[in-house]
């Protein structure tokens, strides 16, 4: 697996570190945009929607489950201010998730020159995982995938933690491995949440294998120039894997070409692991139901578009607020408190 150079991890176990690759870079560009005030009308309706005023234009699998938990969380946690610790807990998590990783294959350091250089990593590495099962391999880890769901223009990025491979049936399980403080399954809510996030992956993996996600489409969402020449290290990878591909356009191309020999993903399944004693809690298999992933992710893209307010968690999911940061600040927390004491305060009155 092909990892960022100069000390930016990809391939560690969520796509954090990669975001932060991302964003920074992104960051950059949009500044530079601003300043030569080359956006059009058009573009000025569009960097005031949340889609590009709290992310570069397209968004991260990571957004929709964290939407999911409560929309107005992740909202406060772009515009409020605050110090991010991690702790113990997260830290854990994420060793276990690189030991997994490590377990199925090596991270190799590449050195990138430009967005199209760190897009290329995550096609390469898709492509890698690929032909690893076309060549016998029945487990690969942490795949990157990609897309525009339903036809919504909105591009979405994400990274499997696990792809079963049989090859005698040709059937591909699709597996997140979630690690837990306490020796139990999480909360019902917690599991809507990753049950969110598998069927979200298998739609892109399957997008991809369908064919339905262009070339253009994919330079065009992430402002890449496809006929870019890539620069030394990623030439020198690509020959590793006996690929000839010089730019963007031929390594999806290549892309195309092998995750077209896949059918889509079979199954779906969430594994939980207790950190401290490493024991396995339980899986749990998930149905995937289009319907229900497809209005939800319809509602959240009208959020991130801009086209409705933000909301935070109904009233049977307050146990939120209780461990939330942002609850003593929280403006849907105090309407819903309002809106509670007049109803039980005419209740009383009318009895
Ligand atoms: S206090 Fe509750 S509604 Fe407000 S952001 Fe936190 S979890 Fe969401």
């Amino acid at each position: 697996m092909t990892d960022f150079g100069s000390g930016d991890a990809w391939g560690d176990s969520d796509e954090d570190l990669l975001i932060d690759h991302v964003e920074k870079y992104e960051k950059s560009r949009q500044d530079s945009h601003v300043i030569n005030n080359h956006c059009d009308d058009d573009d000025d309706d569009k960097l005031v929607t949340p889609l590009y005023k709290f992310r570069p234009g397209y968004l991260w699998v990571s957004d929709f489950t964290r939407q999911n938990w409560c929309e107005q969380q992740m909202y406060y946690s772009f515009t409020v201010p605050t110090i991010f610790e991690e702790n113990p807990v997260m830290t854990e998590g994420s060793n276990l998730h690189l030991a997994r990783e490590l377990a199925v294959h090596d991270v190799t350091q590449v050195k990138v020159t430009s967005n199209e250089d760190i897009w290329a990593v995550k096609v390469i590495n898709l492509i890698t995982a690929l032909q690893t099962m076309l060549n016998g391999g029945t487990i690969v880890r942490e795949v990157p995938v990609f897309g525009c769901p339903y036809n919504t223009d909105v591009f979405i990025v994400g990274l499997v933690d696990e792809l079963k491979f049989d090859p005698e049936t040709f059937t591909l399980n699709l597996s997140e491995f979630k690690t837990r403080k306490f020796r139990s399954f999480p909360s019902k809510s917690q599991q809507n949440t990753h049950q969110l996030q598998v069927m979200l992956y298998k739609k892109l993996f399957d997008d991809l294998v369908k064919g339905n996600v262009s070339k253009d489409t994919v330079a065009r969402h992430l402002r890449l120039d496809l006929h870019k020449a890539f620069g030394d290290d990623i030439l020198q990878t690509i020959d590793s894997k006996l690929l000839s591909s010089t730019n963007l356009s031929q390594l999806l191309d290549d892309l195309y070409t092998k995750i077209q020999c896949f059918t889509c993903v079979q199954e779906l399944e969430i594994e939980y692991q207790h950190q401290e004693s490493k024991d396995i809690i339980g899986k749990h298999s998930v149905t995937y139901d289009e319907d229900r992933l497809h209005h939800m992710f319809n509602d959240y893209i009208k959020f991130w578009k801009g086209k409705r307010e933000v909301r935070g968690v109904d009233i049977e999911e307050a146990f939120k607020c209780q461990s939330c940061d942002f609850a003593d600040i929280c403006e849907w927390r105090k309407r819903k408190a309002e809106e509670c004491s007049k109803r039980n305060k005419s209740k009383i009155d009318n009895s």
